[in-house]
């Protein structure tokens, strides 16, 4: 069907009415200054994300609202309210507090989305004490390789994935002083060398004041994958409140009696900005469920639960779209007025799809680790672009540029201001959730600017109109199921394999989840290219990476293409995966 390359919007046709109707006009008036007076803010100009998002709320008039409702399928709904997380949290906080861990100090959370992980870390940030949530469904090497690049004090994760996948590596992991266990059966656990969660949570006090932490001091610390070496810690600070604040408002239009349903998991950034703490600063009630994707369930929850605002993923909606029309059809959504996407390129399908089936189009919206926030984004007043990523928002200077590189200089780059020329993304510093480096790799950090310039990594275009337009990665990143895994990651993994020689891993479009990993194996002399070899490479990998990062296919090549100075050529491999056309092949080793 021939489609508008256009979705008109008008502001009187949303409810209750959006906060902004004038692009330029809330551009202009915007300030970060301005922004920050909505948060309460700590006595002496100090700044608390923990705070923010519950203590102000809990002894308001939100006090018996609820914050977060948890579901499952074999549990009754768990409700919290906004002051029964304050008491939750405090306690938490009392428990670091009687273990000695403080502020600036690591803490780790492993778990799935269960209340423990969600009191945990917001306890954690009201201690001080800088958060770093990991997936649930990493193995044991991404795990233990994250502890020990953040040098972890304190673990917090269920006595299942603790015998699952930290015990075996618990002596590499040096730093780790305490290990705090929640019973996955709601009864205590007693594992050497690891604490109760339950039995400190039910002897520490539930009053706390938030400490002191100022805009600038570190509260969460969010790994990345990169093309190359080890995961990069992106430091993010308590002032990235501001940030989270704004856009809740400007990006997801978030009001008190909204129900609200955030389907990322808390191990990636987008489950801990925009399904822990967002929701929370704009008082909203928060949906979580422990389950994984079931196009049924996804359908009910939307409808039962009355949500009205939703924030998922491509991913997602394209399960949901592939399971069928009928599905849709037994359900209604009468409550649902806004829904957003993030992570990867939202076709131009989905968001049509959101409006025939849903009664809604979806907004896309872009933002990556690093911002620690959505920078750029569809929004309830403005017209669509199916395919477009939407505008920056208010406080948000994005441009596209194009780099130079002269002989002995340092690369520098050039805005391009013609419309619709490909370039890669860069947006103007300043903003309160920008990352404050990479831990332990400052090099890494600088890297990422030219002046006050942050260079994304991404590509994209800007339209005549302002809107802009993903077109990929600068980079061998790959990108399943919205999440960012590193090909070295998993090559180092599969080089531990006894067979194997070498390793190139690279992203393999996929349909369904943006792109699949694949990885290219050259093997030892002795061993014969078979079916058996094949899966037990293949069950290494998932043993020490989990599910969610190991290859999904492996092919057998006598050798792989590397560069003259000895680099795996990973765009070769993709560029004769896909067939399509070498490039420049001057630096192959051995080539032209
Ligand atoms: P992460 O740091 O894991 O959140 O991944 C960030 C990356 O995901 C970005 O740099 C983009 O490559 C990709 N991404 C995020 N949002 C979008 C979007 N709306 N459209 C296309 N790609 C996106």
């Amino acid at each position: 069907m021939e489609r508008a390359s256009v979705i008109h919007k008008t502001a009187s046709d949303q409810r209750p009415p959006p906060y902004w109707t004038d692009y330029e006009g809330e551009r202009r008036a915007f300030s970060w200054e301005l922004a920050r007076h909505a948060l309460q803010g700590l006595p002496g100009g100090g700044l608390n994300m923990g705070f923010e998002a519950v203590d102000r709320h809990a002894t308001g008039a939100l006090r018996d609202h609820i914050a977060l409702r948890f579901v499952a399928r074999q549990a009754p709904a768990l409700d919290l309210s906004y002051s029964a997380l304050a008491r939750q949290t405090n306690r938490f906080a009392n428990v670091l507090q009687g273990l000695g861990v403080g502020k600036g100090d690591r803490l780790f959370v492993l778990a799935g989305r269960i209340p423990e992980l969600y009191v945990a870390v917001l306890g954690a940030l009201k201690n001080g004490t800088v958060v770093t949530p990991l997936f649930s469904a990493f193995g044991p090497e991404p795990i233990a390789t994250r502890i020990n690049l953040g040098a972890g004090q304190v673990l917090v994760t269920t006595d299942v994935l603790y015998k699952r996948k930290v015990k075996q590596l618990r002596e590499q992991m040096p730093s780790l002083r305490h290990v705090l266990l929640v019973a996955e059966d709601g009864g205590s656990t007693s594992e050497p060398g690891t604490l109760d969660l339950a039995t400190l949570m039910r002897n520490a006090s539930d009053e706390f004041s938030a400490v002191a932490t100022q805009p600038d001091d570190p509260a969460l610390l969010h790994f990345t994958s990169g093309t190359t070496g080890t995961p990069k810690g992106a430091q993010h600070v308590h002032g990235a409140v501001v940030t989270h604040y704004a856009t809740g408002r400007y990006a997801l239009d978030l009001h008190p009696e909204d129900r609200y349903w955030c389907t990322a998991d808390p191990g990636w950034v987008t489950g801990t900005s925009y399904g822990i703490i967002a929701p929370l600063l704009h008082g909203v009630t928060s949906l979580i469920d422990r389950e994984e994707f079931d196009a049924e369930r996804w359908y009910s929850l939307l409808e039962q639960e009355r949500i009205s605002v939703w924030y998922t993923a491509p991913t997602a909606i394209r399960m949901l779209m592939k399971a069928g029309a009928a599905l849709a059809d037994q359900h209604r959504w009468p409550a649902l007025r806004f829904v957003a996407s993030v992570g990867e390129p939202l076709n131009p399908e989905a968001v049509w799809w959101g409006k025939e089936v849903l009664g809604l189009p979806i907004h896309d919206n872009w933002w990556q680790t690093e911002t620690g926030g959505i920078m750029i984004a569809n929004t309830p007043a403005f017209d669509i672009k199916p395919g477009s990523m939407g505008r920056p928002l208010p406080g948000i200077e994005a441009c596209i540029v194009e780099h130079l590189e002269a002989e002995g200089e340092p690369p520098r780059v050039r805005l391009i201001d013609t419309p619709d020329v490909e370039g890669e993304l860069a947006l103007r510093s300043g903003w309160p959730s920008m990352f404050r480096g990479y831990l332990n790799n400052e090099a890494r950090y600088r890297k990422c600017f030219d002046g006050d310039l942050y260079l994304t990594g991404d590509l994209a275009k800007r339209d005549a109109d302002g809107y802009y337009w993903f077109v990929g990665r600068a980079d061998d990143v790959i990108k399943s199921a919205g999440h960012l895994i590193g090909p070295f990651e998993v090559e180092s993994v599969l080089m531990e394999h006894p067979a194997v020689a070498e390793a190139g891993v690279i992203g393999k479009p996929d349909p369904m989840v943006g792109e699949v990993v694949k990885a290219f194996v050259s093997l030892k002399d002795g061993y014969a290219p078979d079916e058996a070899l094949r899966l037990d490479i293949m069950a290494h990998a998932r043993k020490r990476l989990g599910a969610a990062v190991a290859p999904k296919e492996i092919a057998f090549l006598p050798t792989l293409p590397r560069t003259r100075s000895g680099k795996i050529m990973r765009r070769l491999l993709k560029a004769r995966e896909l067939g399509l056309p070498e490039g420049d092949t001057s630096t192959l080793e051995g080539g032209a």
